[in-house]
């Protein structure tokens, strides 16, 4: 176990050689006003240079990463993120820009941005995008004050908004901070909207749908026309978590299906990386009706000059600082104009693929939340027969631990029982994915012959099982000397 960089402090020990102050240290001391000095030494901890860089090290090494490893997480989209984007968004013109700027100086990155807006307009079918909100959850909210506005100005802002049981839990959460009051409608037995109870709730008070396509089941939502026009007909509208659009992208597009709004994540679909809680972008699409809603700035074109624009009338304002998350969105432009549509398509085809590669060795070994389809970008599994061995999904997650893998999504979504939900993503090698399976179908086996392995598993990490609540409840990332 590493120690404390704390516990390996030696009083006196430097990790740096500075020649002797040649100017009298009083005077030092006069250019700090009093009130801003202190009294009595920082309580850092003494080590050597090669102590501090080899401890970091070590730590940064007991990290998983998708630099080390296949990370199968599902509905999160972990692909390969191409270091050629990472080394053209830390590009000094970019990474230097001050968002202070005028608007003059930074044309050519207004130009990125603008063309990042009609690339995701062409990928979605939508007539417009705005690149602002920071995260999927982000613009989901700003599609929400979008719905609101528009009803407003209708003269009713409506008060409900429908959600199937099989959502992230981020959209009832968005919608209710818009105030509005969640309606949920059930799955049928195919794992998709129930279109018998969705009609039973559609009536004048309803704002919006908040559709997910493909849904968290992995499945793709094959009556989006008759759900649009059931909304459409009561005057409202129908949104789509775009956050699984790597399954979509280059065969068919939200805005061809009837949806309204858009939002999605370039942190899952467009390559750059995310976890760790961000930064991302969830930039939000809209039809031409939603257009004079979007948040500002807009970018505008105007005799061959972009400008920003920030006062379109019927704006539902600013929804966060300056023009979004610059550098993701450079990412997400470079992704997009390396690959171009047929290499879009290319990628979407070939993840679903994995996945369905990937549900056909291993569903003789664990039981897919739907059997009787193939399913696309990812693929849901259900743990409960494993119950009868006295295992848990949670324990077959820990054991892939073992194996050298990260563990897939589990115990989402929540209308599968004991649900273990894996993406494997159109980037990993069939030897890759082929190593996975096998570390799954030996885990199976496990569960029968040797359940407490399991139980207790991971036996070979930095720390074994942890307290998971008391991890939560009581956060305590800080270090305190006994001292201090
Ligand atoms: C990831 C995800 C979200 C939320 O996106 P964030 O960027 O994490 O806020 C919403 N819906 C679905 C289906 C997702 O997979």
């Amino acid at each position: 176990m590493e120690k404390l960089i704390f516990e390996m402090s030696s009083a006196g020990r430097k990790g740096y050689s500075l020649p002797k102050l040649d100017v009298p240290e009083a005077d030092l001391k006069s250019l700090i006003p009093p009130g801003l000095s202190r009294n009595t030494e920082a309580g850092l901890p003494e080590v050597s240079e090669f102590d501090c860089v080899r401890h970091f090290t070590r730590l940064s090494q007991l990290n998983y990463s998708l630099d080390t490893t296949f990370y199968p997480l599902g509905s999160c989209t972990m692909k390969y993120n191409p270091k050629i984007n990472e080394k053209l968004a830390g590009l000094e013109e970019f990474a230097a820009l001050h968002p202070y700027q005028p608007d003059s100086s930074i044309q050519g990155t207004l130009e990125i941005l603008y063309e990042t807006e009609q690339a995701l307009s062409k990928i979605c079918g939508m007539d417009g995008f705005t690149l602002q909100p920071a995260a999927g959850a982000h613009g989901e909210l700003t599609g929400m004050l979008i719905v609101r506005a528009y009803h407003t100005s209708k003269g009713n802002p409506r008060k409900k908004v429908i959600i199937p049981d099989s959502a992230h839990g981020t959209n009832p959460a968005s919608a209710a901070l818009c105030g509005y009051e969640v309606v949920t409608v059930r799955s049928d037995k195919a794992g998709r909207v129930d279109l018998e109870a969705l009609k039973a709730l559609v009536d004048e008070e309803v704002a919006v749908l908040m559709l997910t396509n493909p849904n968290t089941l992995g499945l793709f939502e094959k009556n989006v026309k008759e759900i649009a026009g059931l909304l459409h007909k009561a005057g409202a509208l129908l949104y789509l978590d775009g956050a699984n659009l790597n399954a979509l992208l280059g065969i068919t597009r939200p805005g061809d299906m009837g949806f309204d709004i858009v939002h999605v994540n370039l942190h899952k679909t467009f390559s750059t990386p995310h976890g760790g809680g961000g930064p991302g972008s969830g930039p939000v699409g809209v039809k031409g009706h939603l257009l004079d809603y979007l948040p500002v700035p807009r970018i505008r074109q105007k005799r061959n000059k972009l400008t920003l624009d920030y006062d379109p009338k019927k704006t539902i304002g600013r929804v966060r600082a300056f023009y979004g998350n610059i550098g993701i969105i450079i990412r997400a432009y470079c992704y997009i104009r390396s690959l171009g549509w047929a290499g879009l398509k290319d990628a979407a085809l070939d993840a679903i693929l994995s996945a369905n590669y990937l549900k056909a060795r291993l569903k003789a070994h664990y039981q897919p939340a739907v059997d009787d389809e193939p399913c696309m970008h990812e693929c849901v599994f259900s743990g409960k027969d494993k119950k009868e061995y006295g295992v848990r999904t949670l324990d077959i997650a820990k054991r892939l631990l073992d194996y050298g893998f990260y563990a897939p999504t589990v115990y989402f979504p929540l209308i599968v029982e004991e649900a273990i939900m894996v993406e494997p993503t159109e980037t990993e090698s069939k030897e890759t994915l082929d190593a996975f399976i096998e570390a799954m179908i030996k885990i199976a086996e496990e569960a029968k012959t040797d359940p407490a392995l399991l139980r207790e598993a991971p036996h070979t990490t930095p720390v074994r099982r942890l307290d998971e609540v008391l991890a939560a409840r009581e956060l305590n990332l800080r270090w305190k000397s006994s001292g201090a």
